[in-house]
């Protein structure tokens, strides 16, 4: 279906979250062919690189589950079943809010059939390193991966890549961080083995193991309640979010500083659970990462910015493309999170506009890198609507590698809902 004899691919998707997931199936499912690289040896993203072992965005908050993600994200779940992994969803009586819990290594071999299912070329230890430009359009992308550096042409790109990598080799404008500048903190997720299946986890002992961490003069940490935590199906391992990273910028010094830190405390707070909390005498720190869970970096310019208004006011619209279900997370403080309801029918319609580039034709965002200003983007962050914005941006890039321009919104809408996509 290439418009140019000489493009590889319809449509280069990078990076292999859920939001490049979402863009690489809705794609190939609307005829493309499609080549989907990611920088680790495995698909997943935050799920998998950062142990986010949740998916949230699939359901609206409230009483009942009202599903609010379809289509791609449909598909995973079904992928997840198969290899066992219940993927149903699960309430929390605290907050109203439906989470999917995940099973990190089989949600690896879930990616990987699904892609392959789909005809979808995937190539893992790539990283999309630079591309060439026209003033309206890329042209190539250049892949660094294991056998050194290759050039790829595709007719439409999709930028999948959480951090906007793809946007700024593009020399397109983003913003980093909030209106102020400011990013959110980055967390460390951690699992720990070893715990006594029998013993119920009690959360005013892991509150005072904290506050004898934090006795001891580490590095503070400033979760009070004992941070988010859960029982892994399967392993029963201990899955913590406790450790939080001020991130000052994106450096890799930066990084690098915020992941070392980051594993220290780790182990010295196993050693206080396996000394003082009931049930966690033989556990032992089973991993961290394998890198730093970032909330936020950079938000690449769209060509429409989703808005708090939106979010809280439950807006839909003529050219919405994807639901946005989750309410406002922000992590701007670390350990202080602030959250804010989804007005009117419980989710907002994502605008077609929100999902494709501005200052390139041919380019369009799927994830977190989705036109958002900064409260709204603590909302559309999330794995389950990043499928849901993934998959609209991989079938918009595949509508318009055929045609040779952009889509209009209904056509998105209707190949999306033949897709299985719930709009
Ligand atoms: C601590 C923490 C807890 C969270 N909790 C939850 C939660 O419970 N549930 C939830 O749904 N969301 C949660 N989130 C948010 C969520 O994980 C992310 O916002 C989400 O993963 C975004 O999906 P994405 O596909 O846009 O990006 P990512 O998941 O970050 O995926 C981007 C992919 O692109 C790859 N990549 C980057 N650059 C390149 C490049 N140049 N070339 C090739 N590949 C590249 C990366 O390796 C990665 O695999 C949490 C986030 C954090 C940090």
């Amino acid at each position: 279906m290439s418009r140019q004899a000489d493009a590889d691919y319809d449509v280069l998707v990078a990076g292999g979250g859920a939001g490049g997931i979402g863009a690489a199936l809705g794609a190939a499912k609307a005829g493309a062919k499609v080549c989907l690289v990611e920088k680790y040896g495995f698909l997943g993203g935050a799920a998998t690189n950062a142990q986010v072992l949740a998916y949230c965005g699939f359901f609206q908050q409230g009483n009942e589950p009202i599903q609010a993600v379809g289509g791609a994200g449909e598909q995973v779940l079904g992928a997840l079943r198969k290899l066992g992994v219940g993927a149903e969803p699960y309430h929390s009586e605290t907050t109203g809010n439906w989470i999917v819990l995940l099973d990190p290594e089989r949600l690896k071999v879930a990616l990987d059939r699904l892609c392959a299912e789909h005809g979808i070329d995937v190539m893992l230890h790539t990283r999309l390193a630079a591309v060439s430009r026209t003033a309206s359009r890329v042209e190539a992308a250049t892949l660094a991966g294991m056998d050194g550096r290759s050039q790829v042409g595709a007719e439409a790109y999709v930028d999948a890549s959480g951090d906007a990598n793809m946007a700024l080799v593009a020399g397109l404008p983003f913003r980093v961080g909030d209106e102020e500048k400011h990013l959110q903190a980055g967390t460390m997720p951690m699992r720990v083995g070893g715990l006594n299946p029998s013993v119920k986890i009690d959360r005013e002992a892991i509150k005072a193991a904290v506050a004898a961490y934090n006795a001891r003069g580490n590095d503070p940490i400033h979760r009070n309640d004992g941070g988010i935590y859960t029982r892994v199906p399967g392993s029963g391992d201990f899955w913590w979010l406790i450790i939080d990273r001020e991130m000052t910028d994106l450096s890799s010094r930066t990084f690098t500083r915020a992941e070392q830190r980051a594993r220290e405390m780790a182990l010295a707070l196993v050693d206080i659970l396996r000394e003082q909390v009931p049930g966690f005498e033989n556990a032992w720190l089973a991993q961290t990462g394998p890198q730093i869970g970032i909330r936020e970096s950079r938000h690449p310019a769209a060509r429409y910015e989703i808005t708090h208004e939106d979010v809280v006011e439950g807006r839909l619209r003529e050219d919405g493309i994807a639901r946005g279900a989750w309410p406002i997370e922000l992590h701007k403080e670390a350990g202080k999170p602030l959250y804010e309801k989804i007005g009117a029918r419980g989710y907002f319609h994502v605008p077609l506009d929100a999902v494709r580039a501005r200052g390139l034709d041919n380019v369009w965002y799927g994830g977190r890198v989705i036109g958002a200003d900064s409260l709204a983007y603590g909302s559309i962050r999330v794995m389950g609507t990043a499928f849901a914005t993934g998959e609209a941006a991989g079938t918009a890039a595949a509508l318009s590698a055929r045609s040779g321009r952009a889509p209009a919104a209904d056509q998105v809408r209707e190949a999306l809902t033949a897709q299985g996509a719930i709009i």
